[in-house]
């Protein structure tokens, strides 16, 4: 992908610009605009145009959603280039995670989005309210502010807007400062295919630009680390507009005695390494109990030598399974984690090193003999390492899996179905797959969030598209009576008679 200076559309053009590198490569490719000073005008325009578009019908809103599904068919071969080059993933990565999985966003709110909002008529409940009819509706929330992390730019900044559209809100996103490349691809693609322009707005820039949207917007939907998250919060606390966040995580994989090790190996080398480790939901720590712990270490040792890291070359399909780091700083937490790890007596099979040549490259690490006060086992690594820590049953397994401030995803391998089922409602997260890991995420008729400090709320289901609005609750009176019973003036013999229907009634 050549360098060019990406300015969103409608943005003013003397202001500083933010390089953006190829993490592969090392070589610049672009330039965005810091766009913090136009946030207010941004948000501004945005709600100019939010209360037409919500006065559309949703199935007119969800309509456009087809349409924007076939511009993303139309240019995949160029949303997975630049997805590659600002982020540094493999072909499988770009073209499965970002292009097909963002596709499913757009075929779910757009099939299923309007199910989701429909009006709720609701039975009184009880005699206080006896002769009222309730409806409840959803009305959209007005502008939402997006903030994306740079490790799925279009699969998260993006996944997240479409809901939000559906639902009756414009959006203004801000992609992360590291990968704004392939958002503003595909908005300007959108609006080719008839999204109109105010409706989704790109506001390019670093941690000021998204606090300044914090502080315009009506509703935040946050993707990234704990610790921004939490700031994020205490703002939207002061300014009293809802917030939905999905943070950090340290997942664990347990497997139990019998499991199909090979199964479970893969599985673990596959969504430990995808990505380089650079998911939210990431295996980021593995408990094997006693008896199978060293086959296990063969076969996963086995598994990522399998697993092959590119080079600084353009990907094509087949050609590798890991991809390079995206984010600088990055690479220094998995050197840190790693020599930690050394440092106090962990045994490294294969990795542990930065990789060879420019670029961001960190070689796949398999690590034994781990415990809980190594960093490894308790901060987000974030990174191609897979610490392995031996227990001696799964109660060892499931209190080490919770002995942790996340709680976002988690996995159990057993060829014990049932027991595996039980022992997921043991962890304390926000999802468990059993014999499996991250494919949850896909499965959107469900909700996917984080427990304890892995966030609050929830993307897709209802949760996914109630959050972008709020409840009204109409209640119709259809009595018609001139004055009902229990209104002004009290009578002493109402009342009582009130009183002893109603004694009666609660009394059952
Ligand atoms: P980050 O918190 O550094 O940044 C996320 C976004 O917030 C960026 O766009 C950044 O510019 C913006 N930002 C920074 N400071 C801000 C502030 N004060 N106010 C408002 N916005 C601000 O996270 P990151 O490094 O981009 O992403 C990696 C983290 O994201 C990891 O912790 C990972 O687990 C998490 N993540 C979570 C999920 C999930 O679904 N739970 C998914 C992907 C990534």
């Amino acid at each position: 992908m050549s360098a060019t200076t990406s300015a969103p559309a409608g943005a003013a053009t003397d202001r500083p610009s933010i390089a953006v590198e190829n993490p592969a490569t090392g070589e610049v490719i672009g330039h965005v605009p810091d766009m913090t000073a136009e946030v207010p005008s941004l948000v501004a325009r945005a709600r100019a145009a939010q209360s037409g578009w919500a006065a559309r019908p949703i199935a007119a809103r969800a309509e456009l959603m087809h349409a924007l599904r076939r511009w993303r068919d139309a240019d995949r071969a160029r949303i997975v280039a630049s997805t590659i080059a600002e982020t540094g993933k493999t072909y499988e990565d770009a073209i499965m995670n970002e292009v097909f999985a963002f596709a499913d966003a757009l075929a779910y709110w757009a099939k299923r989005g309007e199910g989701h909002l429909r009006d709720e008529r609701v039975r009184p409940s009880g005699p206080l309210v006896l002769g009222r009819r309730f409806v409840v509706r959803r009305r959209p929330l007005g502008v939402v502010g997006v903030i994306a992390p740079w490790n799925y730019p279009v699969t998260l900044g993006l996944g997240d807007s479409i809901p939000a559209l559906v639902a009756g809100n414009a959006v203004v996103l801000k992609p992360s400062e590291i990968t704004p490349l392939t958002t503003d691809l595909v908005v300007r693609g959108f609006r080719e295919a008839g999204l109109p322009e105010e409706l989704l707005l790109v506001a390019t820039g670093r941690g000021d630009t998204g606090a300044a949207l914090v502080d315009h917007v009506d509703m935040v939907m946050f993707t990234g680390s704990t610790p921004t998250g939490r700031k994020v919060a205490a703002r939207a606390a002061e300014r009293l507009i809802p917030v939905s966040l999905e943070l950090g995580g340290k997942d664990p994989m347990i497997v139990l005695a019998d499991a199909d090790l090979d199964r479970a190996a893969n599985a673990a080398a596959t969504w430990g390494l995808l990505n380089s480790g650079q998911i939210c939901m990431s295996v980021e720590r593995i408990y094997v109990e006693e008896p199978v712990h060293d086959a296990f270490v063969d076969e996963l040792v086995a598994a990522v030598g399998r697993a092959r890291s590119r080079g600084a070359h353009v990907p094509r399909p087949g050609d590798a399974d890991v991809g390079s780091m995206t984010f600088p700083p990055q690479v220094d937490i998995v050197e840190r984690h790693v020599a930690d790890a050394r440092e106090r007596g962990a045994r490294i099979h294969t990795g542990g090193r930065r990789g060879d040549g420019p670029g961001l490259w960190y070689e796949p690490t398999v690590l034994t003999g781990v415990d809980h006060d190594m960093l490894c086992m308790r901060e987000e690594t974030f990174g191609p390492t897979l610490p392995v820590m031996k227990v001696r049953d799964a109660d060892e397994a499931v209190r080490l899996a919770n002995d942790t401030t996340y709680g976002l995803a988690s996995s159990v391998f057993t060829k014990d179905l049932a027991k595996g089922e039980a022992i997921a409602r043991r962890i304390h997260a926000g999802s468990t797959a059993v014999n499996d890991a991250l494919l949850q995420f896909l499965g959107r008729n469900a909700p996917f969030g984080g427990a304890k400090d892995s966030g609050v709320g929830a993307r897709h289901g209802a949760e996914g598209i109630r959050k972008y609005t709020e409840p009204q609750t109409i209640m119709v009176s259809r009595l018609g009576l001139k004055r009902d019973i229990g209104w002004f003036p009290n009578s002493p013999r109402v009342s009582r008679l009130l009183e002893r229907g109603l004694a009666a009634y609660y009394g059952r």
